[in-house]
């Protein structure tokens, strides 16, 4: 592998001193950040240097729960008439839309989404996929497209019984066992499972023994709607937290999506088991739902992170909705905003640095090198004070000039120079269109 040099960067370091470094350098050498500062000039040499031009430089952002199965819905309607209610919205829409996916599909989708990541400055994805009419092998489909762009990744397959008991749980175990023989560790996998009211007691038996079985975390959808919580209720007796947790669910590196409806009981519970909840602001404003009531959560000592929840590609934008929201529910103009911005750049890479062998997240030696340069000279001073300033008013509308991932430039003054973009595009095109019309 070759070694970067980026010269003349405004560096937010993030690092334990969190250091902002004016007229910065940054020295990659492999996949791994060599050194970081204010390197001399002529005391390093690189295979290639890029001058950031008094630029915003920073580390890559990680998205912690995604669905890149999604990106063929981009301006679908389903037949019938509107959803009223969330089940609605999921049996006409993403039931019939993840059943239309062939394994081809399952690829380009995930391609397509990854390209718009990197784009938007999101180097490692954590998703969640579900493919009923092609399961087998579809996890492998998705790693094609992040090895292709050039992106970490950790997956896992969404069981459910929804098709027939149990769908998937053969996919995760296949695909956990593989990333452990592979030899690099540039993909990851939890146990997927869509959420306790699509997995009956059977089913969530099964999930739990195998995940134990493979020392896996899961990655779960909770308490999105109050037809989980009450179809658990019914069904089982129980409350969501409770049904997991008398399964050995929970843990440091379990994954709980939403948790909009939960009691202060299972906060407790979340927290005890240092266990993650991952809020997606926007896609629960777009289902008509709750938003996940993430102070909450800080406040019982949750790890929280954030995700698109396959809506889009773009984090720095659910971070803004994420204090957006909060301000506006509380009517407090106080609220959320240092919050929204740790979530986004702390939490998110320590949820990762629970899931991969290989730290990221900061500019420091030995870290992965995932960086990333904004079209964006600040224009006001850039310090600790300012920054999440500059973030939620500035960064979230600003381009990506270039994406480092894990060593390599993916995302070249907005291009990305690896791909036959025009020829990918006009793929996805038709693949959608037979999609659509496969969908009744
Ligand atoms: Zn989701």
């Amino acid at each position: 592998m070759s070694s970067l040099l980026i010269t003349n960067g405004r560096l937010v370091t993030l690092d334990a001193d969190d250091r902002f470094v004016e007229n910065g350098c940054v020295y990659i050498d492999g996949n791994r950040i060599v050194d970081v500062g204010e390197i001399a000039p002529g005391s390093c040499s690189a295979d290639r240097t890029i001058d950031a031009g008094g630029r915003l430089v920073m580390p890559g952002l990680v998205n912690a729960h995604h669905h890149l199965y999604s990106t063929f819905a981009r301006g679908f309607t389903p037949p019938g008439p509107p959803a009223r209610n969330f089940e609605e919205n999921l049996k006409n829409l993403w039931w019939k839309l993840d059943s239309a996916l062939e394994s081809e599909d399952v690829y380009y989708s995930a391609l397509l989404a990854l390209m718009d990541a990197a784009r938007a400055g999101c180097t490692t994805v954590i998703d969640h996929h579900a493919s009923p009419s092609c399961s087998d092998g579809s996890l492998d489909q998705v790693e094609r497209a992040f090895r292709d762009v050039g992106l970490s990744g950790c997956l896992c397959y969404e069981v459910s019984d929804r098709n027939r008991d149990g769908e998937g749980i053969e996919e995760n175990e296949r695909y956990i066992r593989k990333c452990r023989e592979s030899a690099d560790d540039q993909m990851a996998a939890l146990f997927g499972m869509h959420a306790s009211m699509t997995l009956g007691a059977k089913t969530l038996e099964r999930c739990a023994a195998a995940a134990s079985d493979l020392d896996a975390g899961c990655h779960v959808h909770v308490a999105e709607d109050l037809i989980d919580v009450r179809v658990t209720a019914e069904r089982d007796g129980q409350s969501i937290m409770d049904r997991f947790a008398s399964v050995g669910i929970p843990g440091p590196k379990t994954i709980f999506v939403h948790g909009t409806h939960l009691e202060a009981r299972e906060m407790d519970l979340m927290h005890s088991t240092d266990s993650i909840l991952v809020s997606n602001p926007e896609s629960n404003m777009n289902n008509g739902l709750r938003v996940s009531p993430i102070l909450e959560f800080l406040r019982h000592g949750v790890t929280v992170g954030v995700g698109t929840d396959g809506i889009s590609s773009h984090l720095i934008s659910q971070a803004r909705a994420m204090y957006l929201h909060q301000r506006t529910d509380h009517r407090d103009p106080a609220l959320a905003f240092a919050e929204a911005s740790k979530i986004l750049l702390h939490n998110n890479r320590n949820i990762c640095n629970r899931l991969f062998a290989e730290p990221r997240g900061t500019l420091a030696p030995g870290q992965l090198a995932d960086v990333i340069i904004h079209d964006y000279i600040p224009f006001t001073p850039l310090n600790a004070n300012t920054f999440y300033g500059h973030l939620l008013f500035g960064l979230s509308f600003s381009r990506i000039r270039t994406t480092i991932a894990r060593g390599h430039v993916v995302v070249d003054d907005g291009a990305l120079p690896q791909l036959d973009e025009e020829a990918i595009r006009a793929r996805c095109a038709e693949r959608a269109t037979a999609i659509w019309a496969r969908i009744h």
